[in-house]
Protein backbone atom coordinates (compact mmCIF):
# COMPACT_ATOMS: atom_id res chain seq x y z
CA UNK A 1 0.00 0.00 0.00
CA UNK A 2 1.58 3.43 -1.23
CA UNK A 3 1.24 6.41 1.36
CA UNK A 4 -1.93 8.67 1.07
CA UNK A 5 -0.96 12.51 1.41
CA UNK A 6 -3.61 15.07 1.80
CA UNK A 7 -2.45 18.66 0.90
CA UNK A 8 -4.86 21.48 1.83
CA UNK A 9 -4.45 24.58 0.24
CA UNK A 10 -5.87 28.19 -0.20
CA UNK A 11 -6.12 27.72 -4.35
CA UNK A 12 -5.89 24.72 -6.23
CA UNK A 13 -6.67 24.43 -10.01
CA UNK A 14 -8.75 21.62 -10.56
CA UNK A 15 -10.07 19.72 -13.13
CA UNK A 16 -13.57 19.20 -13.66
CA UNK A 17 -16.14 18.58 -16.94
CA UNK A 18 -13.24 19.17 -19.47
CA UNK A 19 -11.63 22.61 -18.10
CA UNK A 20 -9.29 23.63 -15.26
CA UNK A 21 -11.57 25.17 -12.36
CA UNK A 22 -10.54 26.76 -9.43
CA UNK A 23 -11.37 25.58 -6.24
CA UNK A 24 -10.48 27.98 -2.99
CA UNK A 25 -9.95 26.14 0.45
CA UNK A 26 -9.97 22.57 -1.17
CA UNK A 27 -7.32 19.57 -0.72
CA UNK A 28 -5.16 17.16 -3.20
CA UNK A 29 -5.19 13.52 -2.00
CA UNK A 30 -1.74 12.27 -3.50
CA UNK A 31 -1.45 7.95 -3.11
CA UNK A 32 1.86 7.07 -4.82
CA UNK A 33 2.39 8.41 -8.01
CA UNK A 34 -1.09 9.63 -8.70
CA UNK A 35 -3.85 12.02 -7.04
CA UNK A 36 -6.80 10.07 -5.39
CA UNK A 37 -9.29 13.09 -4.75
CA UNK A 38 -9.54 16.73 -5.43
CA UNK A 39 -12.10 18.70 -3.78
CA UNK A 40 -13.15 20.76 -1.07
CA UNK A 41 -12.84 18.13 2.34
CA UNK A 42 -11.47 14.93 2.48
CA UNK A 43 -11.80 12.87 5.78
CA UNK A 44 -10.79 9.41 5.74
CA UNK A 45 -7.53 8.57 7.26
CA UNK A 46 -4.75 9.79 5.61
CA UNK A 47 -1.22 8.75 6.38
CA UNK A 48 0.23 12.42 6.28
CA UNK A 49 -1.53 15.67 6.00
CA UNK A 50 0.44 18.29 4.42
CA UNK A 51 -0.43 22.02 5.21
CA UNK A 52 0.38 24.33 2.01
CA UNK A 53 -0.87 26.88 3.70
CA UNK A 54 -1.62 29.86 1.31
CA UNK A 55 -0.22 28.08 -1.85
CA UNK A 56 -1.87 27.83 -5.38
CA UNK A 57 -1.34 24.30 -6.27
CA UNK A 58 -1.23 23.71 -10.62
CA UNK A 59 -0.51 20.84 -12.59
CA UNK A 60 2.89 20.83 -13.76
CA UNK A 61 3.54 21.67 -17.00
CA UNK A 62 4.53 19.79 -20.53
CA UNK A 63 6.69 21.24 -22.42
CA UNK A 64 6.27 20.43 -26.02
CA UNK A 65 9.85 21.31 -27.46
CA UNK A 66 13.34 21.12 -25.84
CA UNK A 67 17.18 20.55 -27.07
CA UNK A 68 19.00 20.38 -23.64
CA UNK A 69 21.85 19.30 -24.48
CA UNK A 70 22.62 22.58 -26.72
CA UNK A 71 20.40 25.76 -25.77
CA UNK A 72 21.33 26.88 -22.84
CA UNK A 73 24.31 28.02 -24.94
CA UNK A 74 22.16 30.16 -27.02
CA UNK A 75 22.32 32.56 -23.93
CA UNK A 76 24.36 35.71 -24.40
CA UNK A 77 25.31 34.54 -27.88
CA UNK A 78 22.37 33.84 -30.20
CA UNK A 79 20.29 37.47 -29.17
CA UNK A 80 20.22 39.93 -31.65
CA UNK A 81 22.22 38.50 -34.62
CA UNK A 82 20.59 36.90 -37.77
CA UNK A 83 21.04 36.43 -41.16
CA UNK A 84 19.38 38.81 -43.75
CA UNK A 85 20.09 36.21 -46.11
CA UNK A 86 18.25 33.35 -44.42
CA UNK A 87 15.19 35.59 -43.21
CA UNK A 88 17.06 36.16 -40.22
CA UNK A 89 16.54 32.03 -39.51
CA UNK A 90 19.76 31.29 -36.56
CA UNK A 91 19.91 27.62 -38.36
CA UNK A 92 22.69 27.75 -41.15
CA UNK A 93 24.75 29.82 -39.47
CA UNK A 94 24.99 30.30 -35.50
CA UNK A 95 24.03 26.50 -34.92
CA UNK A 96 26.69 25.46 -37.70
CA UNK A 97 29.43 27.50 -36.26
CA UNK A 98 28.95 25.66 -32.65
CA UNK A 99 28.12 22.38 -33.58
CA UNK A 100 31.68 20.93 -33.91
CA UNK A 101 32.72 23.33 -30.85
CA UNK A 102 30.75 20.93 -28.24
CA UNK A 103 32.31 18.62 -26.63
CA UNK A 104 30.37 15.71 -25.08
CA UNK A 105 31.30 16.89 -21.52
CA UNK A 106 30.05 20.49 -22.39
CA UNK A 107 26.41 19.09 -23.74
CA UNK A 108 26.25 16.88 -20.42
CA UNK A 109 26.60 20.09 -18.52
CA UNK A 110 23.71 21.66 -20.78
CA UNK A 111 21.60 18.83 -19.93
CA UNK A 112 22.69 19.27 -16.01
CA UNK A 113 21.74 22.75 -16.31
CA UNK A 114 18.58 22.22 -17.99
CA UNK A 115 16.62 19.86 -15.59
CA UNK A 116 17.37 22.66 -13.12
CA UNK A 117 16.20 25.29 -15.20
CA UNK A 118 13.25 22.97 -16.29
CA UNK A 119 11.90 22.33 -12.95
CA UNK A 120 12.43 25.49 -11.03
CA UNK A 121 10.25 27.35 -13.89
CA UNK A 122 7.47 24.72 -14.09
CA UNK A 123 8.30 22.02 -16.37
CA UNK A 124 7.40 18.71 -15.13
CA UNK A 125 7.06 16.87 -18.45
CA UNK A 126 9.50 17.80 -20.86
CA UNK A 127 10.13 16.43 -24.56
CA UNK A 128 13.52 16.15 -25.52
CA UNK A 129 15.09 16.24 -29.02
CA UNK A 130 18.73 15.66 -29.40
CA UNK A 131 21.14 12.77 -29.48
CA UNK A 132 21.79 12.99 -25.92
CA UNK A 133 18.80 10.33 -25.29
CA UNK A 134 20.67 7.95 -23.13
CA UNK A 135 22.65 10.55 -20.75
CA UNK A 136 19.10 12.84 -20.41
CA UNK A 137 17.50 9.06 -19.31
CA UNK A 138 19.96 8.51 -16.86
CA UNK A 139 19.40 12.76 -15.76
CA UNK A 140 16.20 12.86 -15.75
CA UNK A 141 15.47 9.48 -14.00
CA UNK A 142 17.77 10.25 -11.50
CA UNK A 143 16.39 13.98 -11.09
CA UNK A 144 12.84 12.95 -10.92
CA UNK A 145 11.83 14.67 -13.91
CA UNK A 146 9.00 13.13 -16.28
CA UNK A 147 10.28 12.39 -19.81
CA UNK A 148 9.79 11.93 -23.38
CA UNK A 149 13.09 11.80 -25.03
CA UNK A 150 13.85 11.50 -28.91
CA UNK A 151 17.06 11.11 -30.89
CA UNK A 152 16.95 13.02 -33.41
CA UNK A 153 17.86 12.10 -37.04
CA UNK A 154 17.56 12.89 -41.20
CA UNK A 155 18.89 12.01 -44.27
CA UNK A 156 20.38 14.95 -45.10
CA UNK A 157 22.14 18.52 -43.40
CA UNK A 158 22.09 21.88 -44.03
CA UNK A 159 25.66 23.28 -45.97
CA UNK A 160 26.17 26.79 -47.19
CA UNK A 161 29.16 26.33 -48.87
CA UNK A 162 28.65 30.06 -50.85
CA UNK A 163 27.23 31.58 -47.89
CA UNK A 164 24.16 32.69 -49.69
CA UNK A 165 22.05 29.69 -50.06
CA UNK A 166 21.25 26.62 -47.65
CA UNK A 167 22.38 23.06 -49.72
CA UNK A 168 21.67 19.76 -48.64
CA UNK A 169 24.59 17.11 -47.80
CA UNK A 170 22.30 14.22 -48.84
CA UNK A 171 22.92 10.40 -46.64
CA UNK A 172 20.13 8.31 -47.01
CA UNK A 173 21.60 5.01 -45.47
CA UNK A 174 22.51 7.36 -42.22
CA UNK A 175 18.72 8.95 -41.92
CA UNK A 176 17.69 4.95 -41.91
CA UNK A 177 20.18 3.51 -39.77
CA UNK A 178 19.37 6.94 -37.34
CA UNK A 179 15.73 5.60 -37.27
CA UNK A 180 16.62 2.21 -36.73
CA UNK A 181 18.55 3.29 -33.69
CA UNK A 182 15.95 5.49 -32.82
CA UNK A 183 13.10 3.22 -32.63
CA UNK A 184 15.10 0.67 -30.52
CA UNK A 185 15.92 3.61 -28.24
CA UNK A 186 12.40 3.84 -27.66
CA UNK A 187 11.73 0.16 -26.79
CA UNK A 188 14.62 0.09 -24.55
CA UNK A 189 14.19 3.06 -22.82
CA UNK A 190 10.21 3.11 -22.22
CA UNK A 191 8.42 2.69 -19.16
CA UNK A 192 12.11 3.28 -16.83
CA UNK A 193 11.30 4.76 -13.71
CA UNK A 194 7.64 4.02 -12.56
CA UNK A 195 6.82 4.84 -16.58
CA UNK A 196 8.50 8.51 -16.22
CA UNK A 197 10.89 7.85 -18.60
CA UNK A 198 9.38 7.28 -22.30
CA UNK A 199 10.26 7.50 -25.93
CA UNK A 200 9.53 9.36 -28.99
CA UNK A 201 10.97 9.71 -32.50
CA UNK A 202 12.14 12.90 -33.89
CA UNK A 203 13.30 12.88 -37.62
CA UNK A 204 14.89 16.05 -37.46
CA UNK A 205 13.81 18.85 -40.13
CA UNK A 206 10.78 18.53 -42.89
CA UNK A 207 13.69 19.59 -45.66
CA UNK A 208 16.31 17.05 -44.20
CA UNK A 209 13.91 14.29 -44.51
CA UNK A 210 13.10 12.25 -47.37
CA UNK A 211 9.71 10.95 -47.85
CA UNK A 212 10.76 7.27 -47.33
CA UNK A 213 12.37 7.94 -43.79
CA UNK A 214 8.92 10.26 -43.15
CA UNK A 215 6.99 7.32 -43.76
CA UNK A 216 8.90 4.72 -41.91
CA UNK A 217 8.65 7.26 -38.86
CA UNK A 218 4.80 7.58 -39.06
CA UNK A 219 4.23 4.26 -39.38
CA UNK A 220 6.39 3.25 -36.58
CA UNK A 221 5.05 6.18 -34.20
CA UNK A 222 1.43 4.90 -34.82
CA UNK A 223 2.52 1.52 -34.21
CA UNK A 224 4.50 1.96 -31.46
CA UNK A 225 1.56 4.35 -30.36
CA UNK A 226 4.24 6.85 -29.49
CA UNK A 227 4.63 10.83 -30.71
CA UNK A 228 6.46 11.22 -33.81
CA UNK A 229 8.22 15.10 -33.56
CA UNK A 230 9.25 16.98 -37.01
CA UNK A 231 10.77 20.77 -37.67
CA UNK A 232 8.13 22.29 -39.83
CA UNK A 233 7.71 25.64 -41.38
CA UNK A 234 10.33 26.75 -39.48
CA UNK A 235 12.49 28.91 -41.91
CA UNK A 236 11.51 31.37 -44.93
CA UNK A 237 14.39 29.17 -46.52
CA UNK A 238 12.79 25.72 -45.42
CA UNK A 239 9.37 26.77 -46.59
CA UNK A 240 10.86 27.56 -50.16
CA UNK A 241 12.63 24.57 -50.48
CA UNK A 242 9.80 22.35 -49.61
CA UNK A 243 7.50 24.53 -52.45
CA UNK A 244 10.14 23.87 -55.22
CA UNK A 245 10.53 19.97 -54.27
CA UNK A 246 7.10 19.50 -54.11
CA UNK A 247 4.98 22.57 -55.30
CA UNK A 248 3.04 21.73 -51.98
CA UNK A 249 3.90 23.66 -48.53
CA UNK A 250 5.30 21.81 -45.84
CA UNK A 251 1.88 20.92 -44.30
CA UNK A 252 0.66 20.51 -47.75
CA UNK A 253 3.17 17.95 -48.31
CA UNK A 254 2.99 16.45 -45.05
CA UNK A 255 -0.58 15.34 -45.54
CA UNK A 256 0.41 14.36 -48.77
CA UNK A 257 2.38 11.66 -47.87
CA UNK A 258 0.15 10.78 -44.75
CA UNK A 259 2.63 11.99 -41.87
CA UNK A 260 -0.01 13.91 -40.58
CA UNK A 261 -2.38 12.52 -37.42
CA UNK A 262 -3.05 12.62 -33.85
CA UNK A 263 0.21 11.62 -33.02
CA UNK A 264 2.29 13.96 -35.41
CA UNK A 265 3.55 17.04 -33.47
CA UNK A 266 5.19 19.80 -35.65
CA UNK A 267 7.97 21.64 -34.75
CA UNK A 268 7.03 25.79 -35.14
CA UNK A 269 4.50 25.79 -38.04
CA UNK A 270 5.56 29.41 -37.75
CA UNK A 271 5.28 29.97 -41.57
CA UNK A 272 2.47 28.05 -43.00
CA UNK A 273 0.59 29.36 -45.68
CA UNK A 274 -0.72 32.34 -45.86
CA UNK A 275 1.77 33.74 -43.20
CA UNK A 276 3.17 37.09 -44.50
CA UNK A 277 6.75 36.31 -44.65
CA UNK A 278 5.93 33.65 -47.12
CA UNK A 279 3.05 35.13 -49.13
CA UNK A 280 1.72 32.43 -50.72
CA UNK A 281 -2.04 31.26 -50.91
CA UNK A 282 -3.29 27.97 -48.89
CA UNK A 283 -4.81 26.70 -45.94
CA UNK A 284 -2.61 24.72 -43.91
CA UNK A 285 -4.31 25.57 -40.42
CA UNK A 286 -7.26 23.78 -41.92
CA UNK A 287 -5.19 20.85 -42.99
CA UNK A 288 -3.61 20.33 -39.15
CA UNK A 289 -7.39 20.76 -37.65
CA UNK A 290 -8.65 18.23 -40.24
CA UNK A 291 -5.61 15.45 -39.23
CA UNK A 292 -5.43 16.31 -36.06
CA UNK A 293 -1.89 16.74 -35.65
CA UNK A 294 -0.31 19.17 -33.19
CA UNK A 295 1.86 21.88 -33.45
CA UNK A 296 4.96 22.90 -30.68
CA UNK A 297 4.63 26.80 -30.25
CA UNK A 298 8.12 27.84 -28.82
CA UNK A 299 7.19 31.35 -29.30
CA UNK A 300 10.79 33.37 -28.38
CA UNK A 301 12.97 31.98 -30.25
CA UNK A 302 10.82 33.39 -33.39
CA UNK A 303 10.22 36.58 -31.41
CA UNK A 304 13.69 37.25 -30.68
CA UNK A 305 13.95 37.24 -34.15
CA UNK A 306 11.40 40.01 -35.15
CA UNK A 307 8.93 36.88 -36.43
CA UNK A 308 5.45 35.90 -34.75
CA UNK A 309 3.16 33.22 -35.47
CA UNK A 310 0.00 34.73 -37.32
CA UNK A 311 -1.58 34.76 -35.14
CA UNK A 312 -1.52 31.96 -32.00
CA UNK A 313 -5.46 32.69 -31.58
CA UNK A 314 -6.22 32.28 -34.72
CA UNK A 315 -4.55 28.98 -34.29
CA UNK A 316 -6.99 28.52 -31.65
CA UNK A 317 -10.04 29.73 -33.66
CA UNK A 318 -9.11 27.05 -36.61
CA UNK A 319 -9.42 23.56 -34.04
CA UNK A 320 -5.38 23.76 -34.13
CA UNK A 321 -3.86 21.88 -31.17
CA UNK A 322 -1.49 24.07 -30.32
CA UNK A 323 0.85 23.62 -27.48
CA UNK A 324 3.91 25.08 -26.13
CA UNK A 325 7.23 24.51 -25.70
CA UNK A 326 10.65 26.46 -25.28
CA UNK A 327 12.83 25.33 -27.82
CA UNK A 328 15.74 27.99 -27.58
CA UNK A 329 16.65 29.37 -23.66
CA UNK A 330 15.71 30.30 -21.15
CA UNK A 331 13.59 27.18 -21.34
CA UNK A 332 10.79 28.65 -18.66
CA UNK A 333 7.25 27.40 -19.69
CA UNK A 334 6.02 30.63 -17.18
CA UNK A 335 7.80 33.00 -20.04
CA UNK A 336 6.43 30.69 -22.66
CA UNK A 337 2.96 31.37 -21.49
CA UNK A 338 3.36 35.01 -21.13
CA UNK A 339 4.89 35.48 -24.73
CA UNK A 340 2.53 33.54 -26.10
CA UNK A 341 -0.04 35.19 -24.74
CA UNK A 342 0.98 38.58 -25.30
CA UNK A 343 2.66 38.09 -28.97
CA UNK A 344 -0.65 36.65 -29.80
CA UNK A 345 -2.49 39.78 -28.93
CA UNK A 346 -0.30 41.85 -30.65
CA UNK A 347 -0.74 40.32 -33.79
CA UNK A 348 -3.85 39.74 -33.67
CA UNK A 349 -4.89 42.91 -32.91
CA UNK A 350 -7.19 42.17 -29.79
CA UNK A 351 -6.68 42.26 -25.91
CA UNK A 352 -9.72 39.53 -25.33
CA UNK A 353 -8.09 36.85 -27.59
CA UNK A 354 -4.91 35.22 -26.58
CA UNK A 355 -5.55 34.83 -23.14
CA UNK A 356 -4.08 33.54 -19.88
CA UNK A 357 -6.49 30.61 -20.28
CA UNK A 358 -5.49 29.89 -23.81
CA UNK A 359 -1.76 29.73 -23.08
CA UNK A 360 -2.15 27.55 -19.54
CA UNK A 361 -4.29 25.14 -21.57
CA UNK A 362 -1.72 25.01 -24.41
CA UNK A 363 0.92 24.40 -21.50
CA UNK A 364 -1.44 21.50 -19.86
CA UNK A 365 -4.32 19.62 -21.59
CA UNK A 366 -3.41 20.57 -25.02
CA UNK A 367 0.08 18.72 -25.12
CA UNK A 368 -1.75 16.15 -22.79
CA UNK A 369 -4.14 14.96 -25.63
CA UNK A 370 -1.20 15.43 -28.03
CA UNK A 371 0.78 12.56 -25.55
CA UNK A 372 -2.93 10.27 -25.62
CA UNK A 373 -2.61 11.38 -21.95
CA UNK A 374 -5.94 11.69 -19.64
CA UNK A 375 -3.26 11.42 -16.82
CA UNK A 376 -1.30 14.58 -17.25
CA UNK A 377 -1.55 18.21 -17.41
CA UNK A 378 -4.80 18.36 -14.59
CA UNK A 379 -5.26 17.57 -11.11
CA UNK A 380 -8.39 15.00 -10.75
CA UNK A 381 -8.59 11.65 -9.53
CA UNK A 382 -6.26 9.02 -11.22
CA UNK A 383 -4.11 11.87 -12.67
CA UNK A 384 -0.39 11.76 -11.75
CA UNK A 385 0.76 14.00 -8.73
CA UNK A 386 2.76 16.73 -11.20
CA UNK A 387 1.88 19.83 -8.98
CA UNK A 388 3.08 22.92 -9.11
CA UNK A 389 3.25 24.67 -5.80
CA UNK A 390 3.40 28.96 -6.16
CA UNK A 391 3.53 31.43 -3.73
CA UNK A 392 0.87 34.06 -3.39
CA UNK A 393 1.94 36.65 -1.18
CA UNK A 394 5.63 37.22 -2.59
CA UNK A 395 6.19 40.74 -4.46
CA UNK A 396 4.43 39.50 -7.84
CA UNK A 397 2.02 37.70 -6.27
CA UNK A 398 0.30 40.44 -4.55
CA UNK A 399 -2.51 41.62 -4.89
CA UNK A 400 -4.27 38.29 -5.76
CA UNK A 401 -8.02 37.73 -7.51
CA UNK A 402 -6.76 35.86 -10.48
CA UNK A 403 -4.38 32.77 -9.63
CA UNK A 404 -4.26 32.06 -13.47
CA UNK A 405 -3.70 35.71 -14.83
CA UNK A 406 -0.80 36.33 -11.85
CA UNK A 407 1.09 33.52 -13.44
CA UNK A 408 1.07 33.95 -16.70
CA UNK A 409 1.70 37.65 -16.73
CA UNK A 410 3.23 38.12 -13.60
CA UNK A 411 4.96 35.52 -11.80
CA UNK A 412 8.81 34.92 -11.94
CA UNK A 413 10.62 31.51 -11.66
CA UNK A 414 11.05 32.97 -7.94
CA UNK A 415 7.53 31.92 -7.12
CA UNK A 416 7.51 28.86 -7.59
CA UNK A 417 8.21 27.07 -4.41
CA UNK A 418 7.81 23.59 -4.67
CA UNK A 419 7.72 21.06 -7.21
CA UNK A 420 6.11 17.35 -7.07
CA UNK A 421 6.69 14.64 -9.46
CA UNK A 422 5.19 11.07 -9.82
CA UNK A 423 4.30 12.13 -5.98
CA UNK A 424 8.11 12.56 -5.24
CA UNK A 425 9.23 15.95 -4.10
CA UNK A 426 11.78 17.30 -7.20
CA UNK A 427 11.96 20.88 -5.67
CA UNK A 428 11.86 22.51 -2.01
CA UNK A 429 12.02 25.55 -1.09
CA UNK A 430 12.89 26.52 -4.66
CA UNK A 431 16.25 23.94 -4.29
CA UNK A 432 16.30 21.41 -6.96
CA UNK A 433 16.58 18.38 -4.39
CA UNK A 434 18.76 15.84 -7.12
CA UNK A 435 20.81 18.07 -8.78
CA UNK A 436 23.24 20.59 -7.46
CA UNK A 437 22.32 24.01 -9.08
CA UNK A 438 25.83 25.70 -8.22
CA UNK A 439 27.76 23.33 -9.68
CA UNK A 440 25.58 22.78 -13.03
CA UNK A 441 25.73 26.47 -12.91
CA UNK A 442 29.58 26.09 -12.54
CA UNK A 443 29.75 23.86 -15.22
CA UNK A 444 27.59 25.46 -18.16
CA UNK A 445 29.84 28.58 -17.42
CA UNK A 446 33.21 26.25 -18.41
CA UNK A 447 31.56 24.39 -21.59
CA UNK A 448 30.30 27.80 -22.57
CA UNK A 449 33.92 29.37 -22.26
CA UNK A 450 35.18 26.41 -24.33
CA UNK A 451 32.25 26.25 -27.34
CA UNK A 452 32.80 30.25 -27.64
CA UNK A 453 36.83 29.99 -28.05
CA UNK A 454 36.30 26.93 -30.62
CA UNK A 455 33.93 28.68 -33.08
CA UNK A 456 33.92 26.24 -36.90
CA UNK A 457 36.73 28.81 -38.55
CA UNK A 458 34.67 28.07 -41.70
CA UNK A 459 31.78 30.24 -40.48
CA UNK A 460 33.58 32.84 -38.19
CA UNK A 461 36.98 33.78 -37.04
CA UNK A 462 35.76 34.23 -33.85
CA UNK A 463 32.52 34.16 -31.47
CA UNK A 464 33.01 37.95 -31.14
CA UNK A 465 33.04 38.14 -34.68
CA UNK A 466 29.55 36.07 -35.02
CA UNK A 467 27.86 37.60 -32.29
CA UNK A 468 29.55 41.07 -31.06
CA UNK A 469 29.64 41.75 -27.46
CA UNK A 470 26.64 44.76 -26.65
CA UNK A 471 29.50 47.34 -25.33
CA UNK A 472 32.87 47.45 -26.35
CA UNK A 473 35.38 47.31 -24.21
CA UNK A 474 36.56 49.93 -21.62
CA UNK A 475 39.99 51.61 -22.79
CA UNK A 476 42.60 51.12 -20.45
ZN1 LIG B 1 13.78 22.68 -32.27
Amino acid sequence: MSKKIKIEAKIIVAYQAGEHRILRDGCVVVEGDHISFVGKTFDQPVDEVIDAGDRIITPGFINTHCHMAGSPLDKSFIEDVGSRQFYLSGLPVMLRARGGAMRDEDKEACVDYSIVELIRTGTTTIMEQGGMGDYVADAAEQAGLRAYIANMYSSASWITPSGRQVEYDWNEAAGIEGFKKAVDFVERIDGRANGRIKGFLGPAQIDNCTEELLRMSSEASQEMQVPVSLHTSQAVFEFQEITRRYEKTPVEWLDSIDFLNDWALLGHVIYPAGHSWVNFAGDDLSILERTKASVAHATWVFNRRGIAMESFPGYLDAGVNVCLGTDTCPQSMIEAMRWSAVVGKIISRQTEKSTAADVFNAATLNPAQMLHRDDLGRISAGAKADLLFWDTSSLFMVPLRDPIKNIVYNATADELKDVMIDGEWVMKGREVLKINEQQANEKLQIAGEHVWSSVNPEVASSADELSPQTFSSFKV
